[in-house]
C-alpha cells in the first residue's frame, strides 16, 4: 500500500508517500514556527495565507523524494481535523485537488491517530495497547484494542499540557514555542518548588493542567512582587516535574487497567526530556514495552497522517469530494 499523506492543521505544512504504513519513503514538512514566533503565537490567519503558498511546492517535493510515481499511489490521505479550520481546509482542499485530478480516493485522517500512528514507524504495534497523547492541543489516554479502533479513556478537563508549557514559558519571557525552552531551562535547575499535581478523583485518568499553570504564574507574581530574584530555571524544572509526574502516573494506572501490551507516547509534548525519561523508567519497572517516537516524529508531520491513513484506506474509509475541514472531529469516528 503507497499512500500520499498531507497535513496542515496547525502550523506546518506537510506532506508524505509512506508505504504499507511503516515505510516512509518521503517526508516534507515547511515549518511556520520562524513566522509565528514573532507574534508569541499562532496567529490563524497568518497561517493559512502560508499553507496555500506551501502547499504545492511541499507535495511536490514529498512526490519527488519518494521516487514513486502517481500511478504507483493506492490513495491520498489528509487531516480532516482537529485543528484550525483556515489551516485544515488548505490541506483538505490540495489533497481533493489531486484525488481529482489523478483519480485516487481520498482517506479522511484524524490528526491525533497520526500522532498515534508516528509510533509504528519505530516498532510495530501489538494490541491492546494505551496511547498517551500530549500535544499543543490535547491531553488524552486513548485506548486502542486493535488498528484503527480509538477509545479516549482519559482527557483534560481544561489546558492541555502544551498550553501549559507555552503559557508557562510566555510568563517566564521565553519566546514561542515554549515547551522546548522550558525543557532546555529545567536542565540547569532543581526541582525545589512544590507546585500543585492535579489527580481529581480517585482512579480518574483524567487531567487538568490549569491550576498547575496559574500556581507557576501566581509565584512568579508574587516573589516580583516582593522583590525577590526568582530563579528561571527552578521554576521551568519544577513545573516540569508535576506535569512529568501526572502524566507518568495516570498513563500507568491506565495501561494496567486495560491489560496494554505496549504503552506509546505521541504528540510535541513527548518531545520533552523529562517526561521521556520518566516514562521510560516506570514502563521498566512495571516491565511494560514503551514506544517514544524520534523527536521529529513527534511534532506535526506528515508521514504519520500516512500511517495512520493507511490503516483507514484498508478499512474502508473514504471521502468525497465534499469532504471539509473539522476543526472539532471526534476521534471515536475513526
Ligand atoms: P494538536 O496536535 O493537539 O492539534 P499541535 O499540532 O499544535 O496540537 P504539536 O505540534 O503536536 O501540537 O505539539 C506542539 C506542542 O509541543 C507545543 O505546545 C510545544 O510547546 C510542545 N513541545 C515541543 N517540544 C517540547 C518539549 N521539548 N517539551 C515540552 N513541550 C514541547
Ligand atoms: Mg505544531
Ligand atoms: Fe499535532
Amino acid at each position: 500500500t503507497m499512500i500520499l499523506g498531507i497535513e496542515s492543521s496547525c502550523d506546518e505544512t506537510a506532506a508524505a508517500v509512506v508505504e504499507n504504513g511503516r515505510i516512509i519513503r518521503s517526508n516534507a514538512v515547511a515549518s511556520q514556527i520562524d513566522i509565528h514566533r514573532r507574534f508569541g503565537g499562532v496567529v490563524p490567519e497568518v497561517a493559512s495565507r502560508h499553507h496555500v503558498d506551501q502547499i504545492t511546492l511541499v507535495c511536490e517535493e514529498a512526490m519527488e523524494k519518494s521516487g514513486v510515481s502517481w500511478e504507483d499511489l493506492d490513495a491520498i490521505a489528509v487531516t480532516q481535523g482537529p485543528g484550525l479550520i483556515g489551516s485544515l481546509l488548505v490541506g483538505v482542499n490540495g489533497a481533493k485537488a489531486l484525488s481529482f485530478a489523478h483519480g485516487l480516493p481520498l482517506v479522511p485522517v484524524h490528526h491525533i491517530t497520526g500522532h498515534i500512528y508516528a509510533n509504528r514507524f519505530v516498532q510495530e504495534l501489538e494490541f491492546p495497547l494505551v496511547a498517551m497523547v500530549v500535544s499543543g492541543g490535547h491531553t488524552e489516554l486513548v485506548y486502542m484494542k486493535e488498528h484503527g479502533s480509538y477509545q479516549v479513556v482519559g482527557t483534560t478537563r481544561d489546558d492541555a499540557a502544551g498550553e501549559a508549557f507555552d503559557k508557562v514559558a510566555r510568563t517566564l519571557g521565553l519566546p514561542y514555542p515554549g515547551g522546548p525552552e522550558i525543557d532546555r531551562l529545567a536542565e540547569k535547575g532543581k526541582p525545589s518548588i512544590h507546585f500543585p499535581r492535579a489527580w481529581l478523583e480517585e482512579g480518574s485518568l483524567d487531567f487538568s493542567f490549569s491550576g498547575l499553570k496559574s500556581a507557576v504564574i501566581n509565584y512568579i507574581h508574587n516573589e516580583q512582587q516582593r522583590g525577590n530574584e526568582i530563579n528561571e530555571a527552578d521554576i521551568a524544572s519544577s513545573f516540569q516535574e508535576s506535569v512529568a509526574e501526572v502524566l507518568v502516573r495516570k498513563t500507568l494506572i491506565a495501561a494496567e487497567r486495560y491489560h496494554a501490551k505496549q504503552i506509546l507516547v505521541a504528540g510535541g509534548v513527548s518531545a520533552n526530556s523529562k517526561i521521556r525519561s520518566e516514562m521510560e523508567q516506570a514502563a521498566a519497572t512495571r516491565s511494560i514495552p514503551l514506544i517514544i517516537p524520534p523527536l521529529k516524529f513527534c511534532t506535526d508531520n506528515a508521514a504519520m497522517i500516512a500511517a495512520s491513513g493507511t490503516i483507514g484506506f484498508l478499512k474502508g474509509m473514504r471521502a468525497d469530494l465534499s469532504l471539509n475541514g473539522s476543526p472539532n472531529l471526534p476521534i471515536e469516528a475513526f
